[in-house]
């Protein structure tokens, strides 16, 4: 069951298939959210969270270090909260919003005032924004979230099963009423006006497999949520050396994420989605601008996005956004 059906409008859930016969085939990808809800969830007017909590547990990409991840419900407004548990109350607590995105090579850090840090948020923060989480609390024993299957397919798939409660306050999604553009060289993010969800990418990877990639992603079609939640990180084999002489992927093996060499896959699991390359980087796109608080109305354009870019996009749409709410101001 793909579509969506609309029924009552006060409850929602989660129905989750298997991928129809005929579809790329290998391990957990073949278990890929399908999500039905119960009511309209592309634009839904009132906010929502978990309705019980759900639970993680692996290494982190960068860190290698095993942690454990709890999501809790929370009340309207509370916005998506990182607590460190295995670090003292009230420093241990870090929002995810634009201003607190301290580092972003190679996967997003947020960082508190205190100077506390939880690391590689940003396929956790996809899976709530696709599946429309809007208020949770993520206790975090360690530095970083685990990497797991280096998607978000368990994400989605947990959050899923969890189900989703409605709340009293309404969504405060940002709707872009004006074209803008953040650019960094030949890297760009393009936001403009349109009813819907759609985010439009473009990656270049001309010297090896994965090529040139194009994508127009509908986020209110439920097939399109699928791929994106099971889509992988990937690396190429000649960057892994650097990457760990620089300390990052500590954590990395086949298993979390897909690593080409020239013009093939190193991983016995096939790729997922021809598109899988292109549809990872429009995830973590979309994690990114999950740090806005609300879904983005409107139709973004990414030409070869990466998480500096993303956070910087977000940060500028957030403080447009504040601009343009801010009263006019009295002439003398
Ligand atoms: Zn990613």
């Amino acid at each position: 069951m793909n579509a969506i059906r609309t029924r009552k409008k006060s409850v929602w859930s989660w129905n989750l298939a298997r991928r129809p016969a005929g579809g790329p085939k290998g391990g957990v990808g073949d278990v890929v959210p399908r999500l039905t809800s119960e009511q309209d969830m592309r634009n839904p007017a009132f906010q929502r969270t978990l309705k019980k909590t759900v639970e993680f547990a692996g290494v982190g990409l960068h860190s290698g270090e095993a942690c454990r991840v709890v999501l809790t419900p929370a009340s309207a407004d509370a916005g998506i909260v990182f607590q460190r548990t295995d670090l003292a109350a009230p420093d241990n607590v870090i929002a995810a919003i634009p201003e607190n995105v301290a580092c972003a090579n190679h996967g997003t850090t947020l960082t508190n005032e205190a100077g506390v840090s939880v690391a590689t948020v940003e396929h956790l923060m996809a899976a709530l924004a696709l599946t429309g989480v809007d208020n949770v609390t993520v206790d975090i024993d360690g530095p970083e979230i685990p990497i797991l299957d280096g998607s978000a397919a368990a994400f989605v798939t947990e959050i899923a099963q969890a189900g989703l409660s409605e709340l009293r306050s309404r969504r405060r999604p940002l709707v872009i009423t004006e074209t803008e553009r953040v650019a960094d060289g030949e890297r760009s993010i393009k936001v403009e006006p349109h009813a819907g969800r759609l985010v439009e990418i473009e990656i270049d990877f001309g010297d090896c497999l994965i090529g040139r990639q194009a994508l127009c992603l509908d986020l209110d079609d439920p097939a399109v949520i699928a791929r994106l939640a099971s889509a992988r990180t990937f690396c190429r084999l000649n960057e892994v050396e650097a990457l760990r002489a620089a300390g990052l992927i500590r954590g990395g093996a086949l298993s979390n994420g897909i690593v080409v060499d020239g013009d093939r896959v190193l991983n016995e699991e096939p790729l997922r989605d021809p598109a899988e390359f292109a549809l990872h980087k429009a995830l973590d796109l979309i994690g990114d601008l999950y740090l806005l608080g609300g879904p983005v109305i409107g139709r973004i354009h990414a030409v070869k996005p990466g998480h500096d870019l993303n956070t910087r996009a977000a940060l500028y749409l957030k403080q447009a956004q504040a601009e343009t709410r801010q009263p006019a101001r009295a002439t003398a």
